[in-house]
């Protein structure tokens, strides 16, 4: 170790070996590394659509207002939000991307000696976030590429301070029943804070999956995270929701930052959630886009797992990096998940009719060993 390294020793030690989160490839990286001009991204589960036209609009009209800080309280947002959800304001917490939810949570609740729960193949920003304030992650072993709620209850011990569940899953696409997840709820402690990150749940198409929200009242220690990043096409804004008791929302206050979210995300966030039209069209873009991409997989011999959010996990039968590194060369970025314990996988996130086709007609190529 050299002597600018020892700077090393200094961090804290959860962050000494904490692995960063790789994200999905930017276009422009692509572009500047292969002097490629038509790039395709389905790797970040964006909304193919983009932003709706509200919401360019509400952007659009904020800009000669920049000058000013944000509303650090939200409140046009969180009223917005209020009336869609019929619960009060001071059940809401705005963040810089539900992501900075997540980490709120970690640092108001764990701390070195506390545990955190969340499932093998579950979203990687859990374990970022308990690893960096020291608390000890335990990983439940998948249960059909899901969540084995059975198992993660019995993990639970006196040290247990916060579980993570994703529902829809990300980049599994596996979906919890709401029955089960309200019998997890119900048979946690409430010394034990429950994450329930519905970042897909605008993309669930069974019934039943719509009412989280009611268990707030009976669970002070729930909160439920969601995002504009997907459905709403906002992912570049960054802004995303906890709701929660008001109790939680006031702790987590308490550890945010006082600006967190920008006055473009505010007003563009509320635009968008009264746009109903553009969720509908990005709704129905996507059913059919998954219907595109699984045929083309079963026209291939490829098994997928079926998925309740934007984005599809395929089976690729041989080590998917090398796939994914030959699909970029041909303009397509996907997103490899070796890093989720799935290095046979790829995720590939639903785009349009056009950007699905050029993918699919790319891995065949590549399948074929047209490199
Ligand atoms: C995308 C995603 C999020 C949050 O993204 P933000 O852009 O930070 O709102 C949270 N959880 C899961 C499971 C996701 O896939």
């Amino acid at each position: 170790m050299n002597n600018t390294d020892k700077i090393y020793n200094l961090a804290a030690p959860g962050v000494q070996q904490l692995i960063p989160y790789i994200p999905g490839k930017p276009i422009e990286e692509l572009e500047r590394e292969l002097g490629l001009t038509r790039i395709i991204k389905l790797a970040s589960n964006e909304n193919p659509l983009g932003p709706g036209k509200k919401a360019l609009e509400a952007i659009q009209a904020a800009l000669p207002q920049l000058t000013l800080y944000p509303d650090g309280n939200g409140f046009n947002l969180k009223q917005a939000l209020s009336r869609q959800y019929a619960i009060e304001m001071s059940q809401i917490t705005l963040g810089n991307g539900s992501n900075e939810i997540l980490e709120l949570v970690a640092r108001a609740f764990l701390m070195p000696g506390l545990e955190a729960i969340f499932s093998q193949h579950a979203f990687a920003v859990y374990p970022i976030v308990t690893q960096a304030v020291g608390a000890t992650a335990v990983v439940v072993p998948a249960l059909n590429y899901g969540h084995d709620l059975d198992t993660m209850l019995q993990r639970v011990t006196d040290k247990t301070r916060v579980v993570f569940i994703a529902n829809p899953n990300n980049p599994t696409g596996t979906l919890l029943s709401q029955a089960s997840v309200e019998s997890f709820i119900s048979a946690l402690p409430e010394s034990c804070v429950c994450v329930l990150d519905e970042a897909y749940f605008e993309f669930v198409r069974t019934v039943e999956s719509v009412n989280s929200i009611d268990w707030l009242k009976k669970h002070p220690n729930l909160i439920v995270t969601r995002t504009f990043s997907k459905a709403y096409g906002l992912a570049g804004l960054r802004v995303g929701y906890g709701l929660s008791s008001p109790q939680m929302a006031d702790i987590l206050n308490r550890v945010r930052q006082p600006f967190n979210n920008n006055a473009l995300a505010l007003v563009a966030a509320e635009a968008a959630l009264t746009d109903f039209e553009h969720l509908k069209n990005t709704i129905t873009v996507n059913t059919q886009g998954m219907q595109q991409l699984t045929d083309g997989f079963k026209d291939l011999g490829l098994e997928w797992i079926e998925s309740a959010g934007n984005f599809v996990l395929v089976d690729v039968k041989q080590p998917g990096q090398p796939l994914y590194e030959a699909l970029l060369r041909k303009g397509v970025i996907v997103r490899p998940v070796g890093n989720y314990e799935l290095p046979n996988h790829l995720r590939i996130s639903i785009g349009t009719k056009e950007e699905n086709q050029v993918f699919l007609q790319a891995l065949t190529e590549v399948l074929a060993g047209n490199v």
